[in-house]
This record gives structure tokens, C-alpha cells and sequence, in this order.
């Protein structure tokens, strides 16, 4: 893009070139009405991903009334226009989505977006808040804690606020650009106290920096975290910070294991559109949790 712009400046127009066409009727009804049903989304892999392989994998995983329609914009990004506003808002619910365990984030239509120029700068992700005291998980405690880490979209609590649990759940929006969150400390009537951080749906992250937009190539960061000199030494992000096979064990209707049922079996009722999100293991991803229901 910026060649083109760079090129277009050293450009010495004609005329017929100079001239503005005006364009008064603005983005048409019609485009407006299928934008409404539309999202954008990309797949955030450096390999290319067609349009066909992420629509296929996408309608197997969201198992919705009638597919999306995707259109392809620019290298792994699409359109997808879903059949009903319903489903539409059912997937924006169910985030975070992966494909192949990279994520696939998603964000509104923008009749002003220009492909090639549209950015993902963040996604949501319900974070389990461990080793919180149980008078502190709360609606008011998850809100803090999970304020300090992004947005907060939702506290998995019950109606009088309280969410007694092995953890408590924060509904967070992350950017995509900074290191994930391992934890914050918490000073509790005197103590300070570690509360860790697990994420559900956790996609592949680099296990260098900590973001979740690139995997290990390219990354500026040795080990250690630091820019620049390199030391191997143990690396400061690593698949602990994933939920690791909790959806699995849970439906599992042969498991006698029912250390996953309650609060979050709750929850996953709750959010039907959440199950079988996690992946698709047709295309041979290294986790097993998409075997989901
Ligand atoms: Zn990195």
C-alpha cells in the first residue's frame, strides 16, 4: 500500500486524471442492509488461507442455520455475511474463534474500511482469575482485576454477584499487540497476593514476547524478554497460560473425572456458542480439545 502511495505521489497526472468524479449517492441501501449482516475477520497465520478452507472449517465449527458467505479482501482477511442478525450476533458472543489454533479475530463492518488497511487490534477472552480468596470473587473484584488487563465485558458471577468457583471467570477485551497478561498482584488487607491468569481458547501466542499476533518468527525478544542480546534462559510465556483440555473432559460422557463439572459447565451451557469453537482438527492442529461434544 504505502508503494503504491509513494508511486502515486511521483506520478505527474494528465488532465483527464486530475479530474474529482463525484460520487453523490453515498453507500447504497442495499450494501448498507448486507453490511449490517456482515463481519470482518482474518485469519491471523502467515501462511495463506483460502476463502473455501476457512468457510468450510468455520460452518463445521459454528454449525449455525446457513453458512456464512465469505468474501476474501485481503491476504486472510474476509467479509463473512451471515443469513440472520441472530447468527450473527451469536458468533460475536461465542468469541474467541481459531482456525488451525491461530485465532480468527473478529470486528465489525465498516463501509470506510480499506482492505489492505484493516486493522485487528484486539479480541475477547473469558480469563480465569486462580488463587483469588473466596470473599473476593466478586463482580466488583473480577471487574478491578480484570479492568487492569483490558476492557471488561462480563463477570461469570450469580445474580447476587458472587462467583464461588475453583476460579473466578472475567469476560475480557485483549489487545492483540501486548504481551498476555500472567497475573496481577493484589493487596489484600495487608497481604499481596499473586492472582494468576489462564485463558480459555488461548490460540497459539509466541512464547518469546507473549503476543498473541505473531508465533515465534520474527520476534524481536530473546527468552529472556529482552531485546537484542540473546540468552537462553526459560522462556517467560509458554502453554500453561492455556486452559489445557478443559472442554474435552467435560463432555466426556465416559470420564468419571468431575473436577470440570459446575461453574464452568454452567457457563458452557450458558454460551452454546462457545463449544466446538476451539478449532478444527481436520487440519492437524496440535491440540486435542477440539473434540468437543
Ligand atoms: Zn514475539
Amino acid at each position: 500500500m504505502e508503494d503504491i502511495e509513494v508511486r502515486w505521489k511521483q506520478l505527474r497526472l494528465l488532465e483527464e486524471e486530475e479530474v474529482v468524479l463525484e460520487i453523490p449517492f453515498g453507500e447504497k441501501e442495499d450494501v448498507k442492509k448486507k453490511g449490517d449482516l456482515s463481519l470482518i475477520g482474518k485469519v491471523c497465520s502467515d501462511r495463506s488461507v483460502g476463502k473455501d478452507i476457512i468457510s468450510n472449517a468455520m460452518a463445521k465449527i459454528w454449525r449455525i442455520s446457513k453458512r456464512a458467505i465469505f468474501q476474501e479482501v485481503d491476504k486472510n482477511v474476509f467479509v463473512l455475511t451471515f443469513a440472520t442478525h441472530a447468527d450473527k450476533q451469536r458468533i460475536l458472543d461465542g468469541r474467541p474463534w481459531l482456525f488451525d489454533n491461530v485465532l480468527f479475530p473478529l470486528r465489525p463492518y465498516d463501509g470506510l474500511l480499506l482492505p489492505g488497511q484493516i486493522k485487528f487490534e484486539s479480541e475477547i477472552f473469558w480469563v480465569q482469575l486462580h488463587d483469588l480468596p473466596l470473599g473476593l470473587m466478586t463482580r466488583e473484584c473480577g471487574e478491578r482485576i480484570g479492568g487492569s488487563v483490558g476492557k471488561v465485558i462480563a463477570v461469570d458471577v450469580a445474580d447476587d454477584g458472587i462467583g464461588w468457583g475453583r476460579f473466578l471467570r472475567v469476560k475480557i477485551e485483549i489487545s492483540l499487540y501486548k504481551p498476555v497478561a500472567r497475573g496481577r498482584f493484589i493487596n489484600h488487607k495487608g497481604d499481596k497476593l499473586w492472582i494468576s491468569f489462564q485463558y480459555e481458547k488461548l490460540p497459539k501466542i509466541c512464547f518469546r514476547c507473549g503476543c498473541i499476533a505473531h508465533i515465534q518468527t520474527g520476534c524481536s525478544m530473546d527468552a529472556t524478554g529482552r531485546q537484542d542480546s540473546y540468552i537462553s534462559d526459560v522462556m517467560q510465556f509458554g502453554a500453561w497460560l492455556r486452559v489445557d483440555g478443559g472442554l474435552r473432559r467435560r463432555v466426556s460422557p465416559l470420564s468419571s473425572d468431575t473436577s470440570f463439572v459446575g461453574k464452568e459447565g454452567e457457563s458452557h451451557k450458558k454460551d452454546a456458542a462457545r463449544e466446538g469453537s476451539v478449532g478444527s482438527s481436520e487440519h492437524g492442529g496440535q491440540r486435542k480439545e477440539m473434540e468437543v461434544v
